[in-house]
């Protein structure tokens, strides 16, 4: 089973095998953790990005780190909130499933996630949260797993779900 540790901070300072970006569909960098991944990584980024031609949400592909103290990003659009009813708890959990099947088929033993969608995206903190937790302490790979969180609102809300 992975291993899930949450932890405050930022994303782009870590060193870890894979860093997950919470991404749009285009891959072209946005605002965000997406906007703060492409500036750290540099701009060799947006043009691998641009060579992947996209990515549905719920998906994850996979670019070199650049300039990231990683060896690989894994980048996955999580989906718009649009209230509940539009397959956005399965679509969240697929891009957390996908990303951890990306890292592990990248023999990554340490990954980086973001709190995918819980931002411009709008998901709910706390449905996300359990739906993140469940998702990586489920998946079967004894990898290391870090929940990144920006603010202290979203370190809480996994925290407590990773506490129940
Ligand atoms: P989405 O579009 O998937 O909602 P956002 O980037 O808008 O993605 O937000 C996702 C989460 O990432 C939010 O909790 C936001 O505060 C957080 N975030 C923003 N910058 C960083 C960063 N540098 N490291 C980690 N998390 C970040």
């Amino acid at each position: 089973m992975a291993n899930l540790q949450v932890i405050q901070g930022d994303i782009t300072k870590l060193r870890v095998d894979a860093i997950v970006n919470a991404a749009n569909t285009s891959l072209r960098g946005g605002g965000g953790v997406d906007g703060a991944i492409h500036r750290a990584a540099g701009p060799e980024l947006d043009a691998a990005c641009r060579k992947l031609g996209g990515c549905p949400t719920g998906e994850a592909k996979v670019t070199p780190a650049f300039n990231l103290n990683a060896k690989i990003i894994i980048h996955t659009p999580g989906p718009i909130w649009r209230g509940g009813n539009n397959n956005e708890d399965e679509l969240l959990k697929n891009s957390y499933l996908n990303s951890l099947k990306r890292a592990t088929e990248n023999d990554c033993q340490t990954v980086a996630f973001p709190s995918i969608s819980t931002g411009v995206y709008d998901f709910p903190l706390e449905r996300a949260a359990k739906i993140a937790v469940e998702t990586i302490t489920s998946f079967q790979n004894p990898m290391t797993v870090q929940m990144v969180c920006f603010d202290s609102a979203t370190y809480n809300a996994y925290k407590q779900a990773l506490n129940e």
